[in-house]
């Protein structure tokens, strides 16, 4: 490699992933550019709504006094519901509204701006407007990227691709074999605006407090779920949908928001609301089955570009896990600078750290559960069981007796076409994946 550098390192894509990268290869001194192509950071970005501080906790001490927040989220919610029932697990936590806090609802264009304002105040150059078209590469290795500026092309000992789920950089580097749509989802998300003491007597909260609503059983034949998420004065509402079954059928995901929206539990909670924004991203769904390689001769690649969000069912974490990959590659690639080697053997302790973090600890763990959140068991059969079950044990039958509830899960499962042996076989799937 030619030893005439423009930086030390590079990092592609200001997200939460690169933003931490920059930060973490400033903090130790070395010169680092992160390339973004939208105007600013978060620009382009779109997530449901829900940011997980506490990866925060070391990067950024009291991170909460400073952050972007639109509400801390006190009440969690996990909806199941039908053609027009639901049954809601709510679980509420006072303790959750105050430091050091656990989530935060926040707008993408706010949270990422804000982190990599810490990358650029720690001595990262920002460089936006600015697309990587490409990768340079010397004798096999990476030695920097091509970008669509006059004379764009800018040299590093190390380039860092945090540019995003699908991304093109790490497939030029031949680390991303897996294209397969069946492990993506597609994201897509009305923001809903709302006077905020509507939405504070709508949802049962105060002040800044606010709620994370999960959703199962409101996407139709679409294998996915929903969510909503209370803003200062907006909602999220929004869906995940299987792409290769979305693209298969021909029900546009606009017409399954539309159908989740005046689902009898959702209406009320957006009604008279103003569709400010509509939105729509790609999910790497599959995690931990359909990572790429994440280290290289000269490239580290960390966050969604390396499939790491965390779509789980109850869990859809993506930006604590970019964060929290981001910031390892950031040093991995500081100590691999310092000692002089980038090649994929001197980054190689990359992922030997992630494996001992939560991001490559709870993808290992959880790696079933993708599949087992969209299978038809927890898609279909479960919501008409559920609220099956409780509307037999709700309904008075008098002046018949009270069905026993031992009747009624039989009746019911019987009715969904559920064995006894079935239903053991995938709880006992379930306890293993989630277990
Ligand atoms: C519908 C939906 C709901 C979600 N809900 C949540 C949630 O509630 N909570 C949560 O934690 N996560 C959620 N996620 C996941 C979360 O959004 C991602 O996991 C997270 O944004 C990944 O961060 P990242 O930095 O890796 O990538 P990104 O946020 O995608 O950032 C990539 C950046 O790279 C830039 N870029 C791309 N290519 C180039 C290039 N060639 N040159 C220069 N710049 C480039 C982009 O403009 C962008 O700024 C959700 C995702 C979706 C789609």
């Amino acid at each position: 490699m030619s030893s005439v550098t423009d930086f030390d390192a590079i990092v592609v894509g200001a997200g939460p992933a690169g933003a931490a990268a920059a930060l973490e290869l400033a903090r130790a001194g070395r010169s680092v550019c992160l390339l973004e192509r939208g105007p600013f950071p978060g620009s382009k970005n779109m997530y449901g709504g829900v940011v997980y501080g506490r990866i925060l906790d070391t990067l950024i001490p009291a991170w909460w006094e400073e952050a972007p927040v639109q509400r801390w989220v006190t009440r969690r919610s996990t909806m199941i519901m039908t053609g027009d029932q639901a049954v809601t697990v709510d679980f509420r936590n006072e303790a959750w509204g105050a430091a050091p806090y656990n989530g935060a609802t926040a707008y993408r264009p706010d949270f990422d701006a804000w982190l990599a304002a810490k990358a650029t105040d720690a001595g990262a150059v920002l460089v936006c407007s600015t697309t990587a078209t490409g990768l340079l590469r010397e004798g096999g290795r990476v030695v920097g990227v091509r970008t669509d500026r006059p004379d764009g092309d800018l040299r590093a000992s190390v380039v860092i691709a945090c540019d995003g789920v699908n991304s093109f950089l790490a497939k030029e580097a031949g680390m991303y074999p897996h294209t397969d749509p069946s492990n993506f989802t597609v994201g897509v998300k009305e923001t809903i605006g709302l006077p905020r003491e509507v939405i504070d007597e709508r949802f049962g909260v105060r002040g800044d407090h606010g709620v994370d609503i999960e959703i199962i059983g409101c996407t139709g034949d679409v294998p996915g779920g929903g969510f909503v998420y209370t803003n200062g004065e907006s909602l999220a509402v929004g869906l995940v949908l299987s792409l290769p079954q979305l693209a298969a059928g021909d029900t546009r995901p606009e017409e399954l928001l539309r159908r989740m929206k005046t689902h009898p539990a959702i209406a009320p909670l957006v009604e008279g609301g103003e569709v400010l924004e509509y939105s729509a991203h790609v999910i790497p769904e599959a995690g931990y089955e359909m990572m790429p390689e994440l280290v290289g001769d000269g490239i580290l690649v960390a966050g969604d570009a390396a499939a790491m969000c965390l779509a789980a069912g109850i869990w859809l974490e993506g930006v604590n896990f970019a964060i929290g990959s981001g910031a390892e590659a950031g040093r991995a690639a500081a100590r691999a600078i310092g000692r002089g080697d980038t090649s994929s053997a001197g980054l190689a302790d990359y992922r030997r750290r992630l494996e001992s973090t939560f991001v490559l600890a709870d993808h290992h763990r959880l790696r079933a559960a993708p599949h087992l959140v969209m299978s038809p068991l927890a898609q279909q059969q479960l919501p008409k069981l559920a609220c099956g079950v409780l509307e037999d044990l709700f309904t008075v039958t008098n002046p018949e007796p009270k069905p026993g509830l031992r009747r009624i899960v039989r009746r019911r499962m019987k009715r969904e076409g559920v064995s006894t042996r079935e239903a053991l076989k995938q709880g006992l799937r379930a306890l293993r994946t989630f277990g």
